[in-house]
């Protein structure tokens, strides 16, 4: 999602104020920060590259702004943690951020936006794709988000849940298929609830519906699915949908009950379990992907063995997994009961059974053949191309880059742990 508003922001200032990307910082006029709050460690990242500018800014006039979660989250207040900085941008603020740069020419002092707005469809308007050859691109289906897990800090920075209209979003991939976007990926941090809002609204699957029949357009993602509004529905609709890919990041966060209850997720691991079981069961080849995060307060070590036990049922074939981190806003933020060193072992426990699932699935693949979207030549020979499998895993293999952002069928021939190699039939 922060990639996405990126992207938009430097296609908005590149059309309303005639300026160009620079390739290095030490070329920059204009520097701007996009920073997430998610956890603490991003969070104080943010200020040590701040600081960063103190010599850089020492000797040049460089404007420094600072974006996104973290902005949203210190506002004004950054301004009094450092004197380097020239303009705050909150979540919502994206829009007016040409203007800000305007107004921090013309008066040189700083300004801070974190107002937040009910619609925020002015946020999707520059959209483009993200890779290098224009095939593939981000389109945020929904804003904010109204959970409250009781560890995280989205709710509060991100602002209420909105859903665009379904005909904004099918114009902006027709506009993108246009520019020839071949895959796209629709954002939300729960885009099952896509629409839930709204009476006239469509909901999830029948967007999925909808904008599959788009001409030109091959492969749908779609990120992030939350357990307790995945109905059968959706998976029928990843069934049916051949562009849908069949790949799907569904977080659990914990696999004990206990801890569940105390996240306020709203599933429990067998609601969980069973939603697993239908994608499994109805989808062949289905892929799972989720987020785990371990020493959440009060999780004892029987607690982590029954998230361990559903690695090694639902057998994801990645995960990003985290140790928990007391946000300021949610109900926990002054909890923290579980000891840094337990919670690093738990997580290289996890992770290097993590590793060894994924591994095994890349094993599974040699042989087997795969429709790759080739978005990728390597820096070092132009015949190496690079692309993506409908299960997202990267595929290397020997070809010509008249081949790049076409579809082409690679046959895997050797499997690594966060790649595959194969030879294009
Ligand atoms: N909306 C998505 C998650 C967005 S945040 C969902 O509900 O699934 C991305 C991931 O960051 C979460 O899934 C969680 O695993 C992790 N995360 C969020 N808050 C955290 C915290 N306080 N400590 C550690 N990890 C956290
Ligand atoms: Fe955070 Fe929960 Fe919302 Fe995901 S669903 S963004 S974890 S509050």
């Amino acid at each position: 999602m922060n990639e996405n508003d990126s992207i938009q922001l430097s296609n908005l200032l590149i059309q309303k104020l005639n300026i160009e990307p620079t390739k290095t910082l030490s070329d920059a006029d204009i520097v701007i920060i996009n920073t997430c709050s998610v956890r603490e460690k991003p969070e104080h990242k943010v200020f040590s590259e701040i600081g960063r500018f103190a010599k850089i800014k020492s000797g040049r006039d460089i404007i420094l702004g600072v974006i996104g979660c973290v902005a949203q989250e210190y506002g004004q207040k950054i301004f009094s943690k450092t004197s380097l900085v020239d303009f705050v941008a909150g979540t919502h603020n994206i829009h007016l951020i040409p203007d800000m740069i305007s107004d921090v020419l013309k008066n040189r002092k700083g300004i801070a936006n974190i107002a937040f707005y009910d619609k925020i469809e002015s946020l999707n308007i520059a959209t483009s794709p993200y890779d290098d050859y224009g095939v593939k691109a981000y389109v945020s289906i929904m804003q904010g988000c109204e959970n409250f897990c009781s560890y995280c800090i989205v709710p509060f920075v991100r602002g209420k849940e909105y859903s665009r209209k379904s005909h904004d979003i099918y114009n902006e991939i027709l506009r993108l298929v246009q520019m020839g976007v071949k895959e796209v990926t629709l954002l939300g941090q729960n885009v099952n609830s896509y629409g839930k809002k709204s009476s006239t609204e469509i909901s999830f699957p029948e967007l999925l519906y909808k904008i599959s029949e788009i001409k030109g357009l091959d492969r749908i993602r779609f990120t992030t699915s939350h357990p307790k509004d995945f109905g059968d529905d959706l998976v029928y609709a990843i069934k049916n949908i051949d562009k849908v890919c069949n790949q799907v990041h569904l977080p659990i966060q914990s696999g004990s009950n206990k801890i569940l209850k105390l996240m306020k997720r709203g599933y429990s691991r067998e609601d969980y379990l069973d939603k697993f079981y239908k994608l499994k069961d109805n989808i062949v080849d289905i892929r799972i992907t989720t987020d785990f995060i371990v020493g959440f307060p009060y999780e004892t070590e029987e607690d982590f063995q029954d998230t361990i036990k559903i690695l090694n049922e639902v057998k994801y074939i990645s995960s990003f997994s985290f140790k928990y981190s007391p946000r300021p806003f949610s109900d926990n933020s002054e909890i923290d009961t579980v000891d840094d060193s337990i919670k690093r072992k738990r997580l290289k426990i996890l992770q290097d059974l993590q590793k060894s699932i994924t591994l095994q699935y890349n094993k599974d693949s040699v042989g087997k053949i795969f429709d790759i979207l080739v978005d990728s030549s390597s820096k070092k020979s132009q015949e190496e191309l690079s692309g993506r499998s409908y299960d997202n895993r990267i595929v290397n293999f020997k070809g010509d880059t008249s081949l790049l952002g076409k579809f082409v069928k690679v046959k895997i021939t050797q499997a690594f742990q966060n790649s595959l190699r194969g030879e294009l039939l």
